[in-house]
């Protein structure tokens, strides 16, 4: 039996590009023009086809043809693939997916099995969800389609864990007809191949990624295509060390001529940190030079580190500075402090109360106070404590 699927009559044909209004003149495929792509242009028919065409030669030649779940390809066993292959590498699925086909053979077997049958068979794969869907799957397919997989995106698409990339695969690979694909490995080929700017986990950018991918796909050999597609992802354009000497679509890639290739997908834009502010009491001892330091709580920020007295604003820290000394203390400015925790970043505002000796005496050393003098170590400083501490005690030497 041949490892590929039979090229059926295309039942689905390629959604047709959709146009954008362009902003900038179309971007040209290809090494001489690279422009602004923020707008993806609908791509010709000829700059389809020479992609198409690269990508097939180079699937005869080079794409992976002996894969288990390839050998008498059918929707069921490339369901039970894409599920497992989905964050998980391919040597590592191997061994799983035959003994969970020799298991479960059938869709019919799979949905009668028990749950825990099936998920003794997922242990250690991980993302147990996917296990439980392919069972519920399992079950509605037999209620609903006497068995079988149905063979459309769109009812693939209504089964607990089958996304559109998945039930693309399914069609394209398992049926034999016309569907896109946009799986991880295609959504950094592509991204690289046309610079898509943005993280792809964006509607829009997945929606470009989708447009590119309706257009690439042929009409004929889309299973071959697909397959090609996630190879070359897998094997030649990968994360971090690309191998761009063997990439079937070389001559075309844009992130190639920019000479670029791994600035491409971008990043997921971290979320922007809330801004906190606090104020921080540098009360010093006039005449020893000695610093008042506070234990923070044992839970929170910092917690159980030494640090300077805080406080939420300005008012505040004035009136325990006046408390401290027994009199209205003048405050002096220090510059602000920046840090940056996981979830916030902090702006301190230190300031200066210089404590008369004898409010000094007053106060005296506890387990939740001391009086720092340089050189001491009382405990564990909270960092930026501990830097604020040094410039000052340098500058009171
Ligand atoms: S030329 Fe390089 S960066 Fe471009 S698609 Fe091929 S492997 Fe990826």
């Amino acid at each position: 039996m041949s490892p590929t699927v039979k090229n059926q009559p295309t039942r689905r044909s390629p959604a047709p590009a959709k146009e954008v209004p362009a902003k900038e003149a179309p971007a040209q495929i290809g090494n001489a023009q690279i422009e602004d792509n923020r707008v993806l242009p609908a791509l010709s028919a000829a700059q389809r086809k020479r992609f198409a065409k690269a990508v097939l030669s180079w699937f005869d030649d080079f794409g992976r043809k002996n894969l288990p779940w390839q050998q008498d390809a059918s929707p069921y066993r490339v369901w039970i693939s894409e599920i497992m292959l989905q964050q998980t590498q391919v040597t590592t699925v191997i061994p799983y997916y035959q003994r969970f086909m020799q298991s479960f053979p059938t869709v019919a077997v799979l949905a009668k099995a028990s749950q825990d049958d099936v998920l003794d068979h997922w242990t250690g794969l991980g993302y147990y969800a996917r296990g439980r869907n392919l069972h519920n799957s399992a079950q509605v397919i037999v209620e609903q389609y006497g068995g079988e997989l149905p063979t459309t995106v769109d009812e693939l698409e209504r089964l607990p864990g089958i996304g559109r990339s998945t039930a693309g695969a399914i069609v394209s690979l398992g049926v034999g007809n016309w569907a896109p694909i946009l799986d991880g490995n295609v959504k950094r080929v592509l991204c690289r191949h046309y610079t898509v700017d943005g993280w792809y986990g964006q509607t829009a950018v997945q929606k470009q990624l989708w447009q590119l991918s309706e257009q690439l796909t042929p009409a004929n050999r889309a299973g071959n295509f697909n397959q090609a597609m996630m190879d070359v992802g897998a094997t030649v354009c990968t994360r971090s060390n690309p191998n761009c000497s063997a990439c079937p679509v070389s001559k075309t890639c844009r992130a190639l001529a920019r000479g670029k290739p791994t600035d491409w997908p971008h990043r997921k834009p971290s979320k922007e940190k809330p801004k906190r502010q606090c104020w921080m009491l540098v009360a010093i001892d006039k005449s020893s030079g000695e610093v008042l330091l506070e234990k923070r709580p044992q839970t929170g920020i910092w917690g159980g580190l030494w640090s300077l007295p805080q406080y939420d604003s300005v008012g505040e820290l004035g009136d325990a500075a006046n408390l401290l000394d027994g009199n209205v203390v003048p405050l002096e400015k220090l510059g602000p402090i920046e840090h940056t925790f996981t979830h916030f970043h902090l702006t301190i505002h230190p300031l200066i109360a210089r404590i008369s000796r004898q409010s000094r005496d007053a106060i005296m050393d506890t387990e939740q106070l001391v009086w720092y003098k340089h050189g001491d170590t009382p405990g564990g400083f909270a960092a930026p404590v501990a830097k604020l501490l040094d410039k000052l005690m340098q500058s009171l030497v």
